[in-house]
Parts: C-alpha cells; structure tokens; sequence
C-alpha cells in the first residue's frame, strides 16, 4: 500500500483563501480591519523566521500586522505592559508572544496575562480549560491545523483509535483533547510510555509530536492508518548541509499508511493558517458577528 499524501501546503492555502474572503466581508460589511500582533522577546534566529512569515501572511490575508522586538533582557515588567497595551488596543484582535522566552521571564505569567479573548495561540489558562469542557475557546494552532486536515480526509472520526506520541501543553494535550471532543478513543503516549510500538500499532490515527527525527517506523503503524507528522527536525545530509525530517520515518511509514503528511509541506504550513483563522474568529467574536465556517474547531 502506498499512502496518500495530505498536501498541507495547498490545503493551508485553502484555509488562508477562506480567511481572507472573511477578512473582506468584515471591512466592507462593517468597516473593520482584523489586527494581529507578534510579540518577539531576542533574537532567536528560528523565531525570527516564523515570526517574519506569520507577518507577511497576515498582510496577505488583509488583516493588520503589528510586530513589537523586543531586547533580549526586557525586563518582565515591560513585557507585561506591553501585553497590557495590547489587549486595551481595540484595532488588534489577536496577541501572539513568540516562544521559547528568554529564561528570566516566567511563561505562564506572561501568557496568562494576554486577554484570553486575544490569545489566538490558545494557551491561556482560560482558554486550555474552556476546550477541555468542550466548550468555546481559542484552539492552539498546530493541533488545529493536524484536526482540520483529519476531518478534511476523513469526514468524521469518531470511534477512531487514536494516539498522539508526545504530551507537551503545545501540541499533545490539547491535540488529544481535540481528538476526544471528536469522539475519538485517544491514548497519550510520552517518554515513559512501555512498550510504545505496541500501543502505536492500536491505533488508526498516529500523531507524532516528539521532536526526535524519524523515531517512528513504518513497523510501528498499522495498515491503513493516517499518520499525522508534527515534527521538524533539521539534521545533516550525508553529502553536507541540512534538510528537515518529520518524526516519522517517511519512506517506511507511507508504505503501510493509508495517508500521511509530509515534512516540510504537512503540518507546518497548517499551523500559520490556523493563527490566522484564529485571528478572524477572535475579532468576529470580538465584534458580535457570525464566525467563519469551518475555521475552528
Ligand atoms: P516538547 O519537547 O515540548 O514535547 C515532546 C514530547 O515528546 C514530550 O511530551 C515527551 O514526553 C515526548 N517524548 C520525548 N521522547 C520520547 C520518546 N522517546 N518516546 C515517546 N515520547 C517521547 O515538543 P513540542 O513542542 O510538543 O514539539 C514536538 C515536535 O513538534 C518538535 O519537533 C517541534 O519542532 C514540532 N512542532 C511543530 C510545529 C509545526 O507547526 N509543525 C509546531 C509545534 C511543534
């Protein structure tokens, strides 16, 4: 069996289509403008680049684009009364603080501290105990994007078996939460996980969240099972220079899946589309009107 390939790029470009013709709506209808701001703590070199995208993309989506750079030792308390800012600002719908942070400032405080109403990464406390209700909330973005392209393939998935490898508060746990509110029997499975190629061949739909280059091999995975890659990992090519790897191993696992997502060119993109649904979502929420359909989950 040869797997079908789940273009995550083209369908990131659907998403970003729908948001824009949403974006329009809103500005011609009602005047509004949705507005996204990134918040960049240093220098990180890999945070530039996704912050710089996320940016370029918002523009192209017509929404507003405001990006603060901060100085690598920016006191927390400047942070904070940037977010305070932020979240006052009425021409900004959506505050994104760039992560990893430096280490002198406290994450959880700093998330915590955007309005939960504009925290379109999902991360607030609020928002992560909203969508373990199953109720209304801002969605992080890459569990988002991996549930969008499974219902997309799928249709429904409920009474699938699924296991998400990898329990970080980024991706595994609400990307299980997400499988759950979908009806799916989720197994969660992490570093102290016995005897995990077992537990990974139970299931229909594999997510692989680990952040260890091709760790999951193709005798890991049962036939016909969608594999759902979200790992980037850049390691070096025999003949010099680097490439990006999934935490699957490809070629193997697209003999006996019945889908997968490729690295780079699967999740990835889906992620920067799912911010900017969710900035759209925020700011119709924002303003009382009618959400985009089928921008959330
Ligand atoms: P993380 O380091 O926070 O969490 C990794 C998880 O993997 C942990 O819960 C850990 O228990 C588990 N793990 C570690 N070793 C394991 C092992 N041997 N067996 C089973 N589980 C093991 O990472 P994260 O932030 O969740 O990111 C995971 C990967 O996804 C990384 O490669 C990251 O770059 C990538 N990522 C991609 C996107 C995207 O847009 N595609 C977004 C976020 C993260």
């Amino acid at each position: 069996m040869t797997a079908k390939v789940i273009d995550g790029k083209a369908f990131a470009a659907t998403v970003r289509g729908k948001v824009a013709v949403h974006v329009s709506r809103l500005k011609a209808d009602h005047n509004i403008t949705p507005g996204l701001a990134v918040v960049l703590v240093g220098e990180d070199p890999a945070s530039q680049v996704y912050v710089r995208s996320k940016g370029k993309m918002t523009l192209e989506v017509g929404m507003k684009s405001v990006e603060h750079k901060l100085d690598i030792e920016t006191p927390e308390a400047d942070l904070l009364a940037l977010i305070e800012q932020l979240n006052n600002d009425p021409e900004i719908h959506g505050i994104l603080v760039q992560l990893p942070l430096p280490k002198h400032l406290n994450e959880d405080l700093v998330i915590n501290s955007i309005s939960p109403a504009k925290d379109v990464d999902g991360f607030h406390i609020s928002n992560v105990g909203l969508l373990s209700t199953g109720q209304k909330s801002m969605v992080p973005c890459t569990p988002l994007g991996c549930l969008m392209m499974l219902r997309d393939h799928h249709g429904s998935i409920s009474g699938m078996n699924a296991v998400v490898i990898g329990r970080s508060n980024i991706v595994g746990k609400p990307m299980a939460q997400l499988l759950l509110n979908d009806s799916c029997t989720v197994t969660i499975a992490h570093s102290r996980t016995k005897d995990l190629p077992d537990v990974v061949r139970g299931a229909d739909i594999v997510i692989a969240a680990v952040g260890r280059p091709e760790m999951v091999p193709g005798d890991w995975i049962k036939k016909g099972a969608t594999v759902i890659d979200v790992g980037i990992n850049r390691v070096e090519k025999p003949e010099g220079g680097t490439r990006l790897v999934g935490d699957v191993d490809y070629a193997s696992c697209a003999e006996v899946a019945g889908a997968i997502t490729p690295v780079p060119g699967g999740v990835g993109p889906m992620t920067i589309a799912c911010l900017l649904a969710n900035t759209v979502t925020a700011c119709s929420r924002a303003n009382g009107l009618v959400e985009p359909e089928g921008l959330t989950a």
